[in-house]
């Protein structure tokens, strides 16, 4: 079969789609036949390699997709051949404190399939049966292939760990990302007053019709000034900042007394001027989150299959693509997700 893959850490002349093993499943891993996939920044940084993070190469890339259930290892009764599957990546061991705690995005041994663990960006994947999720049948494969993590990272960042309640006020940045997204939508769901920022004219009335009230140019305005400007200087109850080093200051000076900062990554760096100034007398808290527990993962989806979200595609490519879709993301060309298509299907 044929596979997205990688035989070494580097630039994106590294990303080859070729011959790659057949997938066999384990006792309690399912075989998926992939309809779609979609790429995240994570597929990025692995590609170029994580510190701390040993890839057995050539390794498969990809942490989204979805397909139909072809073979299933001898302890699986949940799905059967013929089923509807989206992947789910987040791999927890089931029986650390956290786990038994119903915290598994918080195991102590917390792998995400693509990143630490083989991808799915192939024909065909060999899953763990925990990590599927059953697609409705009238939910088009883009949108099964490319909601899960995103929508499961926006979805806990917002209702558990920053726990937004209706009337409050958030500002999403990077509102043209996946997460970003995502979380502009669930905040209009859950009727907050959404602020969003983005880059260009075009991802701003993207924005928008994703729920965004008031939209900020972050390339021509200052997004802190513009918050003090929109919010009579009280600020927002709640900051979405998954850029880390270049926005951190001013996701801070952006929140009212009490507000919450949720982070879920870093993509400008990691090792911001901590402000705990601000944070203290403000009384500010600084919260992080990864991925999701399976039952926030099964509450999001729902909406999703039930089309209250939507997963905007960006653009579709057949996987002998890849390189071009990690261009689109590293130079964040477009708004919402990239799709990949096995080019069998496409
Ligand atoms: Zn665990």
């Amino acid at each position: 079969m044929k596979a997205v893959q990688f035989s070494a850490h580097g630039d994106r002349d590294v990303i080859e789609y070729g011959e790659f093993p057949e997938p066999e499943p384990a006792a309690d891993e399912v075989v998926v036949d992939v309809k779609a996939g979609a790429l995240n920044h994570l597929d990025v940084w692995t590609r170029r390699g994580l510190p701390g993070v040993e890839l057995e190469l050539p390794h498969v890339p990809g942490s989204d997709a979805a397909g139909v259930v072809e073979t299933v290892g001898d302890d699986v009764t949940r799905f059967e051949p013929g089923d509807r599957v989206a992947v789910s990546a987040g791999v927890s061991c089931g029986e650390c404190e956290f786990c038994r705690a119903g915290e598994e995005s918080q195991c102590v041994s917390f792998r995400i399939l693509g990143e630490h663990l083989p991808g799915v960006h192939a024909e065909r994947a060999a899953v763990p049966a925990d990590n599927l999720v059953p697609v409705p049948d009238d939910v088009d494969w883009s949108v099964a292939g490319s909601a899960s993590l995103v929508f499961q990272t926006a979805w806990r960042m917002l209702q558990t760990r920053a726990d937004i309640e209706a009337g409050e006020s958030v500002l999403v940045l990077g509102a043209s990302g996946g997460v970003g997204h995502a979380a502009v939508q669930i905040a209009d769901h859950a009727g907050c007053e959404v602020f969003a920022t983005a880059s260009t004219e075009a991802k701003l009335r993207h924005a928008e019709e994703c729920g965004a009230d008031h939209v900020i140019d972050y390339e021509t305005d200052d997004f802190a000034s513009e918050i003090a400007a929109l919010t009579g200087k009280r600020g927002v109850d709640v900051v979405v900042d998954h850029v880390g080093e270049a926005t951190y200051p001013d996701s801070l000076a952006s929140l009212a007394k009490g507000g919450r900062l949720v982070t879920c990554g870093a993509t400008t760096g990691p090792n911001p001027d901590a402000g705990l100034n601000r944070i203290f007398w403000n009384q500010l808290s600084v919260l992080g989150s990864t991925m999701a527990t399976p039952g926030e993962v099964d509450d999001v989806l729902e909406l999703v299959w039930d089309g209250t979200f939507e997963p905007r595609i960006r653009e579709t490519l057949p996987m002998s693509e890849a390189a071009r879709a990690h261009e689109l993301i590293e130079n964040r060309e477009g708004f919402g997700k990239v799709v990949v298509i096995p080019d069998s299907e496409f």
